[in-house]
């Protein structure tokens, strides 16, 4: 890309050109974007040369931030001596052999297989067809429902998408028939005036009822993120995990865990199954853990599946030819390289998480907070005109959004969901950058509750 070139330059090409995702296509040929052209350390670059603290870590997936030699190293390096070669037909590679040994230590006691996608979306697809796989091989053919939450983000290829509880995703395709949605555990939206662990306890039950209704002969596995992410960092109960773990055993129900966006370290473990004590069956990952350097995503697939269809013999008919890239899995190496010689999940977990949250905290006296929840290095404000009776502060999300806009102009990259501002800054963050993005993100706010006369 030739510097000569103005930033008003590329928004016009790319206006003309380029369908962005989860856009409006009409709006953004007006409007245009942002181009964005360096990222250093935890500071990304537009071409107008201003520099923005990345407090959403790329698309929740660069937790190390962006200056990591250690693992553009090994890209480079594995695109010269094999740049690619495919994982069907017998073959395999070193790379993909590696990050699959690698992936197996750092990950819970029951897993001991990997199948490797390029995205989270392909991970939750392969997901569907390994566990009606399981049940067809168990002999038990009918088990072939899924159960998710409304407001669910689990990808965007049809399959993922149904799996997701994203009303608006919905409406513009029919779904999978075979997905059912149960209640999410957002107690600042849906529990108002109940005890928050008697609403986490009733929300689990959901799955129970469900079940019930559906036919546990019929049900094949229930899904869900430790914290729904893209759903506005959505903190579920204390009560919630243990009482889904408990249905899911006593139903003979596979559990997946949907790690994409709490996988390697967002929550202060190296996965959110951890940090919320379940055990799932599957286990969905993508981003973090390239540091989001090159496309990968894939499954972790429990002994108990996994037995079943090592024993069972016959194809297993699904594969995408990146599957196991060499260059991705150099990339995966080279991050569990970099979290573990490090312990940076563990430091992180110790030191600037904690203070992360305890700082956010004290923006729930702002005027227009009316609940600060997180867990880890990722949380959400819901912006409010009254804090009891939890009035938003304009139709249409409009006060989140203006507040996403004043931070991005104050230096601070956040995003909107909803009513809620939303932050997951890179978990290599430390106490002063914290004090930084609470600076520029409490100014943000102060500009939102004056524009919307809110004292
Ligand atoms: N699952 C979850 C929980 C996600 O947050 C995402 C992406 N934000 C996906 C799946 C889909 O991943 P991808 O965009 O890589 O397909």
């Amino acid at each position: 890309m030739s510097p000569a070139h103005p930033t008003s330059y590329w928004q016009d090409l790319d206006k003309a050109h380029h369908l962005h995702p989860f856009t409006d296509f009409q709006q953004y040929r007006k409007t245009g974007g942002r181009i964005f052209n360096k990222a250093e350390h935890i500071y990304i670059y537009d071409t107008d040369g201003n520099e923005i603290l990345d407090g959403m870590s790329g698309l929740w997936c660069c937790n190390l931030g962006y200056s990591q030699p250690e693992i553009t190293n090994a890209i480079s390096e594995q695109l010269q001596q094999l740049p690619f070669y495919n994982n069907f037909f017998n073959c395999s590679n070193q790379p993909a052999v590696e990050l699959a040994n690698a992936l197996v230590d750092v990950t819970p006691k029951q897993f001991n297989q990997v199948f490797f996608t390029n995205s989270g979306s392909e991970a939750n697809d392969t997901n569907i067809k390994l566990v009606h796989r399981y049940y067809d091989l168990i002999g038990k053919p009918e088990k072939k429902l899924f159960i998710s939450r409304n407001n669910a983000y689990h990808g965007s290829t049809v399959a993922a998408g149904s799996l997701g509880g994203m009303s608006g995703m919905h409406k513009q395709y029919t779904g999978l028939n075979y997905v059912h949605h149960i209640q999410q555990p957002h107690w600042f939206a849906e529990g108002a005036g109940q005890d928050k662990e008697s609403f986490g306890l009733q929300a689990a039950r959901e799955l129970e009822r469900k079940i019930d209704e559906l036919g546990e002969e019929n049900v094949a596995a229930f899904i869900a993120e430790p914290v729904q992410g893209a759903g506005g960092v959505i903190v579920p109960p204390a009560s919630y995990w243990p009482e889904i773990q408990r249905i899911c055993r006593e139903r003979d129900i596979l559990l997946i865990s949907d790690e994409v966006i709490c996988g390697f370290g967002r929550t202060g473990n190296w996965f959110g199954c951890e940090t919320f004590g379940f055990e799932p069956d599957l286990m969905t990952f993508a981003k973090a853990v390239t540091n989001g350097f090159q496309p990968l995503g894939g499954v972790m697939v429990g002994n108990k599946v996994a037995d079943v269809l090592t024993a069972g013999g016959g194809e297993f008919a699904h594969g995408l030819t990146y599957s196991g890239h060499p260059a991705a899995c150099a990339a995966g190496i080279a991050t569990l390289k970099v979290l573990r010689d490090n312990q940076i999940i563990e430091t992180a977990a110790q030191d600037v998480m904690p203070y992360f949250q305890a700082q956010l905290q004290t923006l729930v006296d702002h005027p227009i907070v009316g609940e600060v929840r997180g867990q880890g290095m990722f949380a959400a404000l819901e912006l409010v005109k009254d804090k009891s009776s939890h009035e938003r502060l304009a139709p249409d999300s409009a006060g989140a959004i203006h507040c996403r806009d004043k931070a991005i102009q104050n230096g601070l990259m956040v995003r909107a969901v909803g009513d809620a501002i939303v932050t997951a800054p890179p978990i290599i963050c430390n106490r002063r950058d914290v004090d930084t993005l609470i600076d520029r993100l409490s100014r943000a706010l102060d500009t939102t509750a004056a524009h919307f006369n809110i004292r």
